[in-house]
């Protein structure tokens, strides 16, 4: 009893600023910055901070290595893998990834992109990823750069106070509260802060459902046009296929929710009758044998209102999360839980800078969250945004342009901007005018054999 009315206070006196609880007890649980979340945002925030000799705490309620979806990345985090010092890990360990391949449900049609060819390339080649690996990896780089890290530890309660906050987490070993002076919520779609503060709102035009497995003896191309993500598009669903390892492909489809309820079947059944629907899938999975359950995942498009409060801030998934398709989950991930830690580094050593420092970063993450939002609006639109991107046009740099977003090379990138702006212009105006051929995307007979005609590279 008296602990707990002890506890009480000391949640109190935090909560009103006033930090005169025991001294002795504060500098054993004090630390800088706490993260809720281990993943990809969470492990790349910690090692940071850590790296400058800060006291970081991570909690994850998972036991590391754990399955995730997510396993295709973009180019442009290599310069912060870098940073991390885990690229030569990851060179040892993933399989490269050069670009991608967009083709039409309709067969006959498919547009190659090598990320080389972007506006602007600084890298040639990401990583496809499996993902219970690479987060272990990104997560002992942040326990060996001196963070503590508290696996099978979930935060289940949050003081939010104005100069620091408290965390109640519970582990096999019980119940634990610890205070620090900041926090950044890392905690992917849990959205703990979110879901705490009732920031969270849904995008209502994006409530999507994926269904996924890996598969073995998936066939593919030899060679650099091996490692692409191929990515099928039908008239009211698409497909992923991820090359994870030479033998090893994650396959994956993701349609709306209610055209998922309406199949009337398990996610397992529905994932089998997609595939087999798809000729230009199927051509592809002949040998082919699934080796993991089968997943699935619904209503994940959302973001929140405010990214930042007094002491925290949201990165990756618990910032926002917009949809699959353009792989830019884990580079929104590791970017923010980057930022995130250099702005936290900042406001630790300059504190009255602190409300500028979080309102740009809060600034600098939506308006890339923003980028994504209208490819991927574009990307459900119709069926123009496949006529026009299977037909690249060489006019002002557009394709290269549209290649940079897909690499994740365009954040803050007024080149990259005002030529998609065009491809947009392009694709709504496709929908009076048809500039490009038009594509059925349902796949016929005929035109699904017709899959040896050759590629569009754009
Ligand atoms: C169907 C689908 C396909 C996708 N494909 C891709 C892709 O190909 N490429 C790509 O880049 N992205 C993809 N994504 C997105 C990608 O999965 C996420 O964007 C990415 O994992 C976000 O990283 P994160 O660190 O923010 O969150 P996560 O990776 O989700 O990590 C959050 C961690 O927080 C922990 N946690 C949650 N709550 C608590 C708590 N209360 N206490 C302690 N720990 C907690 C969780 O256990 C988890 O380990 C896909 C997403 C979906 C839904």
């Amino acid at each position: 009893m008296t602990h707990m009315l002890r506890r009480w206070l000391v949640v109190q006196l935090l909560l009103r600023g006033e930090p005169r609880y025991n001294k002795r007890r504060m500098s054993a649980e004090l630390y800088d910055v706490a993260i809720i979340g281990g993943g990809p945002a969470g492990s790349t925030a910690a090692t940071l901070l850590a790296r400058t000799g800060r006291r970081v705490i991570v909690f994850e309620k998972e036991k590391f290595p754990r399955f995730h979806i997510g396993e295709s990345l973009l180019p442009s985090l290599m310069p912060t893998f870098d940073r991390l010092g885990v690229r030569e890990q990851l060179d040892r360990t993933f399989m490269p990834k050069y670009g991608g391949e967009i083709a039409a449900a309709c067969g006959g049609r498919q547009a190659k992109f090598y990320f080389k060819d972007g506006f602007n390339a600084k890298q040639d080649r990401a990583y496809q990823v499996t993902r219970s690996i690479f987060d272990e990896l990104l997560l002992n780089q942040s326990r060996a750069s001196g963070a503590e890290v508290h696996e099978e530890t979930i935060v289940n309660e949050l003081s939010l106070g104005e100069r620091s906050v408290v965390l109640e987490t519970v582990s096999a070993a019980g119940r634990k509260t610890i205070t620090a002076s900041y926090l950044i919520d890392c905690s992917g779609r849990q959205t703990v802060v979110g879901n705490f503060c009732h920031l969270k709102r849904s995008y209502q035009h994006l409530q999507k459902f994926s269904i996924f497995a890996h598969y073995e003896n998936v066939d593919r191309p030899s060679g650099i046009d091996g490692t692409l993500i191929r990515m099928v598009r039908g008239l009211d669903r698409w497909f992923w296929m991820i090359p994870l390892t030479p033998t090893r492909m994650s396959i994956g489809v993701v349609m709306d929710t209610k055209v998922f309820r309406a199949l009337k079947l398990s996610p397992e059944e529905a994932l089998t009758k997609c595939i087999e629907e798809q000729p230009v899938v199927t051509e592809r999975m002949t040998h082919a044998e699934r080796v993991s359950p089968v997943y699935a995942a619904g209503d994940y498009s959302y973001r929140n209102v405010q990214l930042h409060g007094d002491r925290w801030l949201l990165a990756g998934d618990a910032a926002g999360f917009i949809d699959p398709v353009f792989s830019s989950g884990v580079y929104l991930a590791v970017l923010s839980g980057e930022k995130a830690a250099d702005t936290l580094e900042q406001v630790l050593r300059e504190p009255h800078r602190r409300r500028k420092l979080f309102q740009s970063y809060e600034r600098s993450f939506n308006s890339v969250l923003k980028m994504y939002l209208s490819f991927v609006n574009s990307w459900y639109s119709g069926r123009e945004f496949m006529e026009v991107f299977l037909n690249p046009t060489d006019i002002l740099q557009i394709a290269p342009a549209v290649n940079a977003l897909l690499a994740g090379n365009a954040s803050n990138s007024f080149p990259v901007r005002w030529r998609m702006w065009l491809f947009y212009f392009f694709v709504r105006a496709q929908r009076y005018i048809p500039f490009s051929p038009r594509l059925t995307l349902t796949p016929t007979k005929a035109e699904g054999s017709a899959l040896t005609n050759e590629p569009v590279t754009a």
